[in-house]
């Protein structure tokens, strides 16, 4: 079967490698000038193929889903402070980054002992992409269940809210959720966006919440100039340019040199638009330039063995 871990989670890890020594830098528009190879050093001082918080915090989540056989927020809790306090799931034994809104759930996690639905940002200003840019697990778990629309939408609520409990961010993830949903049964990339607009949020969510995303539901992004793309760590930011990037480029390569030149948040606008189009082209369209500079390959290997093996031996039922 397809493995359609080993896709996404790759696009994710290279997009985030080839962020990170750029992270905070302004747009480059001049094709000459753009980043196109994965190198080292720039914003953080890391060695080239080093992937920062949001890969970690997806294979941490990964891997409390294989060993839980399900999904269990405590001890999804437990291994983010791991990795946080110990350096479990890094590239290079070394926590680099971590956004403040998921400092401070984490330690009022491990500090306070808080329940874990409890510790997430509930305020408006807690809207960074911290939740969203962990949620493919989550995507690939829920495209394996048959869940119910409610019960679907509570696991996402419930694991943004982790560390990003306010419900923009919740949306952020939904809307992340559903795509990845589509394009994993089979939809074309045009298609899986263009039913985003025909879902219900409006069940779960009020208007003003919903209306933030208007420049993703409304059909439209694909037409939007680059010039109106922000690729800030503003959570409805992120997802608007990895949805704009996917959608205007047409294979792995051209997504993640588009994300990354975009400015700004490049680590995780890379890793989430490289996450989608991961799983869109396939572990084969990443280029091998690339590939061959990540670290740790063969640790994120055996997670993406034992993430496979518990979706396809446990009780999860392959949708569809
Ligand atoms: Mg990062």
């Amino acid at each position: 079967m397809n493995n359609i871990i080993k896709n996404g989670l790759y696009g994710f890890a290279i997009g985030d490698a080839m962020g990170v020594p750029i992270e905070f830098t302004p747009r480059v528009s001049d094709e000459s000038k753009k980043l196109k190879e994965m190198v080292g050093y720039g914003s953080h001082h890391v060695p080239e193929g080093t992937w920062s918080d949001d890969t970690s915090m997806t294979i941490a989540t990964m891997d409390s889903i294989q060993e839980c056989k399900g999904i269990d927020y405590y001890d999804i809790m437990d291994k983010f402070t791991n990795w946080y306090n110990n350096a479990l799931y890094t590239a290079t034994d070394r926590v680099f980054d971590i956004g403040n809104t998921t400092r401070l759930a984490i330690d009022k996690y491990s500090r306070l002992s808080m329940n874990p639905l409890q510790c997430g940002g509930k305020n408006e200003r807690d809207n960074g992409n911290g939740s969203l840019m962990r949620m493919l697990p989550i995507a690939i778990y829920l495209f394996y269940n048959n869940l119910s629309e409610q019960e679907e939408m509570e696991i996402v609520k419930n694991i943004s809210s982790l560390t990003h409990a306010h419900d923009i961010s919740i949306l952020g993830c939904k809307i992340y959720v559903d795509f990845i949903k589509e394009i994993l049964s089979g939809k074309s990339k045009e298609d899986a966006y263009n039913s985003l607009s025909k879902n219900n949020y409006n069940v779960y969510f009020d208007n003003n919440t919903i209306e933030k995303y208007d420049s993703i539901l409304n059909g439209n992004l694909k037409n939007k100039s680059i010039d109106e793309i922000r690729s800030s760590g503003y959570v409805v930011n992120t997802l608007e340019a990895c949805l704009w990037c996917t959608l205007n480029t047409k294979n792995y390569e051209e997504s993640i040199i588009e994300a990354i030149n975009l400015g700004k948040d490049t680590d995780t606008v890379g890793a989430i638009t490289g996450s989608l189009t991961g799983l869109i082209y396939g572990y084969d369209n990443i280029p091998q330039r690339w590939l061959s500079k990540l670290r740790k390959k063969e640790y994120l290997d055996e997670l993406i063995d034992k993430f496979n093996n518990y979706l396809n031996n446990e009780n999860v039922k392959v949708r569809g």
